[in-house]
């Protein structure tokens, strides 16, 4: 019996985890690659919003857990590139190795974006954190900067609220684009000042994070606004380096797919953060790596019945 996986999953956030269950369910052989943390971005988030609530970590641990017990093959390794063989595609790892499969599907999400101000790589760890629910404990009593408006920003700096003196919440627009019921649940927090119309032009400090300065997008005018934490949620920037040249994506990097979340490339999918036209929630993300699972099947058989 051939020990080739019917499909490669790199990536086991969500997406991935749900593309490999679902893949199992249809009677595939799947090897999975993750290259940091199982459950991806909602490992971070200890109350999730939406229909799947509760703990991210404990999410990703129920899924891990089903799908090991199903048959899928696990390995800690970064997918660095994709090549096309004669018959398959070959997905090289980061420790030398490769696999070859006649299927990929690429659920290798996004990370949240950076800054790029002098002060941000210096103080990583320092004063400035991506996860406000491992990192908020750190921040009793102390003030806090968040940037962004979007629901991560929102929702982080609830999170935040439970624990810093104050909250200041910089966003460059003139309003929140949240979900109302987010942007609700933070203004119960008398302790978040939110600043509209503001940039984050560096963050400053000695050993640690003492103050950012910011510049009024209208008056053009600076200030210094002292802080020991800083929390930026600017947005997601998608994880596809590895992909070949020759795959689609758009001016942000994301993978371009049709609805069957196929690729311009035969026998790749990608779904989930990673693709251009993603929803964002984990709802879609669930959604999708079924998806993916389902036409990646469908196009093994197709392939079988022609060869
Ligand atoms: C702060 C924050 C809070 C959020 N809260 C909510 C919420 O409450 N409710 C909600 O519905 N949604 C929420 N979301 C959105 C949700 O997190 C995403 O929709 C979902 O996590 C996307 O899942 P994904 O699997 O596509 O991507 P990811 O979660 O990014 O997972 C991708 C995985 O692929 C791995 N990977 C990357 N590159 C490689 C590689 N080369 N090789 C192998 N593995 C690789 C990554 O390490 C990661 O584990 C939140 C997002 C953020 C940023």
């Amino acid at each position: 019996m051939s020990t080739q996986p019917d499909v490669v999953v790199i990536g086991a956030g969500i997406t991935g985890l749900h593309a490999t269950q679902h893949a199992l369910s249809l009677g595939l052989r799947v090897t999975q690659l993750e290259s940091l943390i199982y459950g991806g971005l909602v490992t971070n988030v200890n109350a999730l919003d939406g229909e799947l609530s509760g703990a991210g970590v404990e999410l990703a641990a129920g899924l891990m857990q089903k799908n090991r017990h199903a048959g899928a093959t696990f390995a800690s390794q970064a997918a660095t590139k994709i090549q096309a063989t004669a018959n398959a595609w070959r997905v090289s790892t980061d420790n030398g190795k490769s696999i070859d499969s006649p299927c990929v599907i690429i659920a290798s999400g996004a990370r949240l974006k950076r800054l790029d101000v002098p002060g941000e790589a210096e103080f990583e760890e320092n004063g400035v954190s991506h996860c406000a629910d491992c990192d908020g404990p750190f921040y009793k009593g102390q003030d806090v900067v968040v940037i962004g408006g979007g629901d991560a920003a929102v929702q982080e700096a609830a999170v935040l609220a439970e624990f810093a003196h104050t909250v200041h919440l910089i966003h460059r627009g003139g309003q929140l684009r949240a979900k109302a019921h987010l942007i609700a649940q933070l203004n119960t927090h008398s302790n978040v000042q939110i600043h509209f119309h503001q940039h984050v032009q560096a963050i400053s400090g000695s050993a640690s994070v003492e103050s950012v300065r910011l510049i009024d997008q209208h008056s053009g005018q600076a200030r210094s606004l002292a802080c020991t934490g800083v929390f930026p949620y600017i947005g997601l920037t998608p994880n596809s380096d590895f992909v070949p040249a020759e795959l689609k994506r758009d001016a942000q990097s994301h993978v371009i797919t049709d609805t069957t979340l196929q690729t311009n490339c035969p026998g790749i999918f990608a779904a989930g953060a990673v693709r251009a036209g993603f929803n964002g929630l984990l709802t879609d993300a669930v959604r999708e790596g079924q998806t993916a699972a389902l036409a990646a099947r469908d196009w093994l058989q197709q392939r079988r019945s022609t060869t």
